[in-house]
Formats: C-alpha cells, structure tokens, sequence
C-alpha cells in the first residue's frame, strides 16, 4: 500500500497548480477520475485574466498572480503565459450609474479603469447599436494560455517528484488513526492529508470523506465560436455588458461569444443548451448590426461557486486533514499561481511569502461557513 503526505483530488488547474506547489516539500499523490487531466471546467474556459472579474474579493488572487503569468519563475519555461487583450464593459444610455458602481466597487485597488466614450468604442465595433453610449476600459486584461499553464504545472510538479493518476477516481475514504484510508481507482493507499481540489464534485468528495459539505454549487456556463461578418479585429477587448448577460472576445478571426449563463446544474460533463446559444446570439445582435454567418463550435463548462462566491482554502472546521481548496468559480485560472501559493502555505503550515502581500487569506478560509 503506497503512502502519502497528501493525496490531491482532481487533476484540473486547481489540484495541478497545487501539486507544483507542494511537491518540493511533501510526498505528493494526485488522483483523477478521468483519462485526461483538465477535461472538465478547465479545459473549457474563455481563457481571460481580468482583475475586475469576480468582485474586489477575488481581485488580490488575480492581481497577485498577474506578474507571476506574466514572468513565470524557473521551472515554467521562458515565454509569458499572458498576452495583452484589455477589456470593455459597455453600458446603454440609461446604464451610466452601473459603470459609475463598477468603477467604485475597486477604487483604491490599483486595477486600472478608464471611461470611454461612444466614438472610441465604435471605432473598434463597427455597427455598434445606437443606445450603446459609454464604456470602462481595463487596459490591463490579458488572454491567458491555459493549456500551456495547467501542462507547466503537472510537469512542474511531476519534476518535484508528484505522482499523478488518471483514471483514479476517489472511490473510498476513511480517517482512522490520524492517516486516510483511501481506494482511488481501485488501489489503495494511505495520506496523512487530503486536499479536495475536485471542482464541481468538491461536495461529494467531502461527503464520501465524511466532512460536511459547504454548498459549493456547479453552474452551467456556455461558450459559441461564430464566424461573422465583419470579422472582430484582432485587438478587439474583452467586451462585456455591464448587467453582465454577455460577453464576446476574437478568438484567431472568430468571435467567442457567452450568455453569461449561470444555470444550477449536478457536478457532470455538461453540454451547451440550444436556448443559451440563442440567447447569446440574440444580445449580440443587440450589441452589433454585424452577420452571423455559422456558429462553428459551442461547448459548456461548469463554474462552482461557494455561497458567498469566494474561493475556499484551508482546513475544514470537522476534520484537521481534510483540505478545501474548491469554489474557483469563473476566476479559477487567473487566480491559480497565488490562489495554489496560499493553499501550500496554508496546507503544510509555511510563512506566507512576498507574493501573498496583498493577499487577506482569512478571507478564503472555509471557518466563515460556521
Ligand atoms: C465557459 C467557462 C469560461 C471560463 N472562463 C474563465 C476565464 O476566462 N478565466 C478564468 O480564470 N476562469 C474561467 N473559468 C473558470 C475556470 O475554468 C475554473 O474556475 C477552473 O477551471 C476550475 O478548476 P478546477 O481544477 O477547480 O476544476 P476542474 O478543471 O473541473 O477539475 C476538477 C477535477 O476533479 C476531478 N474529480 C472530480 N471528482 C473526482 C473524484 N471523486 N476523484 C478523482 N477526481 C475527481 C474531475 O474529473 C476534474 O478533472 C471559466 C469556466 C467556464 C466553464
């Protein structure tokens, strides 16, 4: 029977970055359900790090880990995981109090803003809908290479001696005489620590682990890949309605388009729903005069969310080597180089370093659930 200082469960960005992070310091074991690593939520997201994107609580994650994308450190390879984008969240005439709001909601937090006017933002959408009058400019959003940054991680933490097992589901758990008892795929081993990095299926890991569940419900979230007439130019923003119901970003000539769905869903392998795929179209059309000429590709992922829509890391209240590191929500990829930093610092009890300054932890910890 092999043993472990911490058996990490699922394989996505969450349980990879981690992995990397505490392998150097631990005898590491990550185990997924599936054939491939990254199936799920992570290989599906719309690949963007945006510092207003999830709210000022989330915001000093996904600052935090802004520089480290940007340069990654040894070990990460040499290229920036980022490349510039920039975002614009349009309002209608009528919606100026809603980009004031949204401008005030991160004031003093050194995410940079700017206030556009109508001709700017048709500048760089032609036959853009008459009501759409002003917008906020991030400068700063940036595409992110997501599968480039979830292989680093698995290999980094590969390098630092992980193990990782596919096809190794979480088929048992038991805690007994400080150790868990564990049969993943069949094979069973020992861990002193268990960290749930299960994204969508993080309540009933901790179910089957028998700690209390917290709510961490999956959402679904849907994505259209649209051929169009004209096509976006390349340095089209993010662009995004400040009543958040869309989205859309250019994607090598094509349009990337999301309703901004959000439809509770059971942990799963989702699939895109014919009516939020004409949603989506439908508020295009209310954004842009342009001509959809095919939707070329859809697909769906789900995005859990805590009760309060914040990340949770740390121990659980019921079990002192039960590890949450769940809830990434539609922020999971942006934050995971700090948001896995301050898991590792958190899981084996290290001084929080330089990159967590700006980073309130305790804010994360899953204690505020009672
Ligand atoms: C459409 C869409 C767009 C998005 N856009 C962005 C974006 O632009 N920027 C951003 O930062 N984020 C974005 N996100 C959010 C981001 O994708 C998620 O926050 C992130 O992928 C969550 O990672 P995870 O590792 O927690 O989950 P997952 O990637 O789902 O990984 C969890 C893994 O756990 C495994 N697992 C579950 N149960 C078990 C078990 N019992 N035993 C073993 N393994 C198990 C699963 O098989 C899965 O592989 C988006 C999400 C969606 C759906």
């Amino acid at each position: 029977m092999a043993d472990y200082d911490v058996v990490i469960i699922g394989a996505g960005i969450a349980g990879a970055s981690l992995a990397a992070e505490v392998a150097p310091h631990a005898r590491v074991l990550v185990a997924e359900a599936e054939e491939r690593p990254g199936y799920h939520s992570t290989g599906r997201s719309a690949a963007f790090w945006a510092e207003s994107y999830g709210g000022p609580k989330v915001q000093p994650l996904t600052t935090a880990s802004g520089p480290w994308l940007h340069s990654p450190p040894g070990g990460y390879g040499d290229r920036s995981f980022l490349a510039p984008r920039g975002a614009l969240t349009l309002a209608r005439a009528g919606e100026e109090p809603l980009l004031d709001a949204f401008e005030a909601e991160f004031a003093g937090t050194g995410v940079r803003m700017e206030r556009w006017g109508r001709d700017r933002i048709a500048a760089l959408l032609p036959g853009l809908a008459e009501d759409i009058v002003a917008a906020v400019y991030e400068p700063d959003c940036q595409d992110i290479d997501v599968g480039g940054l979830h292989q680093a991680f698995l290999s980094v933490a590969r390098r630092g001696g992980a193990q990782i097992a596919l096809k190794a589901p979480l088929e048992h758990a038991e805690y007994r005489g400080g150790q868990w008892h564990l049969v993943l795929g069949g094979q069973a081993v020992t861990a002193t620590r268990l960290a749930n990095a299960a994204g969508a299926w993080a309540d009933p890991v901790a179910t089957r682990c028998g700690v209390r569940p917290l709510g961490v419900q999956p959402y679904r979230r849907t994505v259209v890949q649209l051929r169009t007439r004209p096509a976006p130019v390349a340095h089209l923003p993010l662009t995004l309605g400040v009543r958040g119901d869309y989205y859309f970003k250019p994607e090598a000539g094509k349009l990337w388009l999301s309703p901004h769905d959000e439809t509770p869903e059971d942990p799963g392998d989702t699939a895109p729903d014919e009516m939020d795929m004409a949603i989506a179209i439908d508020r295009f059309t209310q954004v842009v005069d342009w001509t959809i000429e095919a939707v070329e590709h859809r697909w769906a992922g789900q995005r859990s969310f805590a009760p309060d829509r914040l990340p949770v890391i740390g121990y659980a209240a019921d079990n002192p080597a039960f590890f949450w590191f769940a809830g990434q929500g539609g922020f999971g990829i942006q934050t995971a180089p700090a948001a896995a930093r301050l898991a590792a610092t958190v899981l084996l009890g290290l001084t929080p370093d330089a990159m967590l300054s700006g980073v309130a932890g305790q804010m994360y910890n899953p204690a505020r659930f009672g």
